[in-house]
């Protein structure tokens, strides 16, 4: 309760929900992000920009492309961070939220088959015929990218809980894969992003956006050929399920800005039933 200033290492969705707590508990907060935006995982440049300015205004600090090499202080009290860039920021309070990892340490020398999480098939069975696997551990197939992939959020924990627990109880059931999604809320603004958020500079790939500042909305869809293959929906959220389904079923669309300005659904989705 004593510590007036914090030094968070990691601009992801972690990192800022953690800097707008502290901040509301009237501490100094600073974020270090390595890349050359908040949330960067989540959001474009634009959308990241956005939230950007909603954390300054409350007063909360964001130095990007850079990260900190050390963590100095006396008496086992924490007194400043160096930065890669060179200088350092005092506090005395370091908060690290770079990522998650599975735990799979314990595992080794079981034969059980792992990379970066343990790897899934299409029933959510490892190479260990009678051993099942589920969630945040899981790798699992990735509808977008095509391969195996972890994928740590609540939702496709659960469904993959619900899908493995048929299976080990007999009931065959397939899973299909997921994309990446995810939905939060910053400050007032609700937001959801899924799939790829900044397509490659490749003539295969367009992207429609609107772009209201007074209205703080942005809407991004990215489109591969004739399929949505990623989202971003800011301030105004309707229709953004929708499009989810739509980038994991590769169900074509054929959108204008002012279908997407106004979510006019239907008229994006051909033969599609929402
Ligand atoms: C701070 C934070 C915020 C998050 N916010 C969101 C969000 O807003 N939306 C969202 O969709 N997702 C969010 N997530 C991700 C979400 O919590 C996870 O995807 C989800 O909890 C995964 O469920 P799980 O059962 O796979 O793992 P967990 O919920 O982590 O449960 C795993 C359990 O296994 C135990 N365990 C670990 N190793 C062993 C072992 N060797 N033996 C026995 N037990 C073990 C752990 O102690 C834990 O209780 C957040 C995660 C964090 C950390």
């Amino acid at each position: 309760n004593s510590v007036k200033s914090v030094v968070i290492i990691g601009g992801g969705l972690i990192g800022i929900k953690t800097a707008i707590a502290l901040q509301k508990r009237g501490l100094d907060v600073t974020v270090i992000e390595l890349q050359n935006r908040i949330l960067p995982q989540v959001l474009d440049l634009i959308a990241s920009l956005i939230i950007t300015e909603i954390l300054y205004k409350k007063g909360i600090k964001i130095i990007t492309n850079t990260s900190v090499i050390s963590i100095e202080g006396k008496n086992k009290r924490v007194e400043y961070v160096r930065l890669l860039t060179g200088g350092r920021i005092s506090c005395e309070m370091v908060i690290i939220c770079i990522g998650v990892r599975p735990n799979v340490d314990f595992l080794s020398g079981s034969g059980i088959k792992i990379n970066q999480g343990i790897i899934a098939n299409k029933y959510l069975q490892t190479n260990i015929s009678n051993v099942y696997v589920a969630g945040d551990v899981a790798e699992v197939y990735d509808l977008l990218l095509k391969k195996h992939s972890l994928h740590p959020i609540w939702p496709a924990a659960t469904e993959q809980g619900r899908i493995a627990g048929y299976n080990m109880c007999g009931i065959k059931t397939f899973y299909p894969g997921t994309i990446i999604s995810n939905a939060f809320r910053i400050e007032n603004l609700n937001i959801i992003s899924a799939g790829i958020i900044e397509p490659p500079d490749n003539q295969e790939y367009k992207s429609i956006v609107v772009y209201d500042k007074k209205r703080q909305i942005y809407k991004k869809v990215v489109i591969k050929k004739d399929k949505p293959v990623g989202m971003i929906f800011v301030n105004d959220i309707s229709g953004a399920g929708s499009i989810i389904k739509a980038i994991k079923q590769a169900q074509p669309i054929d959108i204008s800005e002012t279908d997407l300005y106004y979510s006019k659904l239907s008229k994006i989705f051909k033969n599609f039933i929402l």
